[in-house]
């Protein structure tokens, strides 16, 4: 317990200041991409200067009792930015480098998308500074309930609804909406979604990220005519997210020539076989067993002993990293990991003309720029990813009347929410001749703006 190196982990006064300016850098970036945009909508200045600061921050400290009888203090934080819309939405995430300027930006990424998708929600975002691989299941449960302790005044179901983001998924949040009910001394399903289906969960919420990106891809399909047989794709993140995406455009025929994780990536020209690899990266030693210890690497296509390849396919793929997935020669580039991928430094050699953006804040503002020089059409990420906050909105509907919809009615309203918003934010990209990531700012801006105007002029 104590240990001198675990007590020498403790950052400095310095590197704290340090790392403040960084918090800060990243939340003031994300926040850069409104002036541009507000020029386009019909936004006041009042009503903007509000969306500069998130409305209030939670910092919390969990001690969990590891297995082996230590005690560990992990840091945790829930960031409400903007509730005019409604109450404020967004996932928790558990990560070794959350801090609080991502966590702010994240939130408010949150407000943009809710907007952009028409839905009656605000944005919010929490996170935990844990690498969640190196806990036991039992420790992991303890960290989620002690956690849902800590941050119960500041959540519920009319004020802020946390859902599933990086490492966090159903069992979580069943654990953490059984905290806040035990906390509560009432049932309360509707505190968070995402949850186990037994639990109230909804149909379609597991898949719900990566089939809206999807469903912005086949109006892009539709407007470009692509065939696509002749679409080659890289996807980099293959968590939910990723495998969902590269799992239905698998099945409608694109070619995924590459795929990667935490660990690297994996290139085969000919296409990979997508269902294969999901089947291998979700293979688990044991049940106790949370995350999954297979990397994409230890592939199918690469002709490694364990992965049954047919002889003649055996060997024909091979192993990239995940900074030469981004400067693939593919048709289709779509980063479904996390923040800053695509940057300044990189942005130049990245080949693909189309970019759909699956995780949230992976390019840059200076990447931008040099995308928006080489035209290359950016799908954002507060439209490509919006589907899994969506069907977010419709569980948590779900749960308040007490009545279930089937998958397919989960999947025609979501279709319909995301081709609509597409078509609009489209729209007001060629009318505008602005990039379609200012067109979808401007359109959540519009939105926000005449919620905050219809409020009043009082503070
Ligand atoms: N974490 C997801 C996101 O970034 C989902 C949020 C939600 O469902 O509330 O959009």
């Amino acid at each position: 317990m104590g240990s001198t190196s675990r007590l020498s982990q403790r950052t400095t006064e310095k590197e704290t200041t340090m790392s403040h300016r960084a918090d800060e850098e990243i939340f003031q970036n994300a926040i850069g991409r409104l002036d541009n945009a507000a020029e386009f909508s019909s936004i006041g200045p009042e009503a903007l200067e509000r969306l500069r600061y998130p409305k209030s921050m939670l910092q919390v400290s969990i001690p969990l009792r590891m297995d082996d009888g230590s005690l560990r203090v992990f840091q945790g934080y829930r960031v409400r930015h903007d509730d005019t819309r409604g109450p404020t939405k967004g996932g928790i995430r558990f990560h070794p480098d959350v801090h609080l300027g991502e966590v702010k930006a994240l939130a408010f990424w949150m407000t943009c998308k809710c907007a952009v998708a028409g839905i009656p929600f605000g944005g919010g975002k929490g996170g935990i500074i844990v690498n969640p691989k190196e806990l036991s299941r039992l420790e992991l449960e303890r960290l989620s309930r002690g956690f849902i302790q800590r941050v119960a005044d500041f959540i519920g179901p009319e004020t802020d609804i946390p859902a599933p983001d990086v490492y966090t998924n159903a069992m979580i949040m069943g654990w953490m909406m059984d905290e806040y009910s035990n906390i509560q001394r009432r049932r309360t399903p509707t505190v968070i979604t995402g949850k186990p289906i037994p639990l109230g969960g909804s149909l379609g919420r597991d898949d719900a990220t990566g089939r809206g990106a999807y469903y912005c891809i086949k109006e892009l399909e539709r407007l470009k005519a692509w065939s696509p047989p002749e679409v080659r794709v890289a996807v980099q993140g293959f968590g939910n997210a990723g495998q969902h995406v590269a799992r239905l455009m698998h099945a409608d025929g694109y070619r995924i020539v590459a795929i990667s994780d935490s660990r690297g990536g994996i290139f085969r020209d000919e296409g990979l076989d997508i269902p294969r690899a999901i089947e291998l990266k979700q293979q688990r030693q044991d049940l106790s067993e949370v995350y999954a210890s297979r990397s994409v690497c230890d592939c199918p296509e690469c002709g490694c002993v364990e992965c049954h390849c047919q002889p003649d396919d055996a060997g024909s793929g091979k192993i990239i990293t995940n900074e030469e997935l981004l400067e693939l020669d593919v048709d289709i580039l779509i980063p479904a990991a996390l923040e800053n991928q695509l940057t300044a430094e990189n942005a130049e050699r990245v080949m693909a003309p189309v970019i759909v953006e699956v995780a949230n804040g992976p390019t840059t503002t200076e990447a931008d720029a040099i995308f928006n020089a080489k035209e290359t059409l950016i799908v954002p990420d507060i439209l490509a990813n919006a589907g899994g906050v969506t069907v977010s909105y419709f569980e948590w509907t779900q749960n308040r009347a007490g009545y279930y919809w089937t998958v397919e009615e989960v999947h025609q309203r979501l279709s319909q929410i995301m081709k609509r918003e597409f078509k609009l934010i489209y729209e007001l990209m060629v009318t505008n001749q602005i990039d379609m990531r200012t067109a979808a700012y401007a359109h959540a801006l519009n939105r926000i703006g005449e919620a905050i105007e219809s409020q009043g002029t009082s503070t």
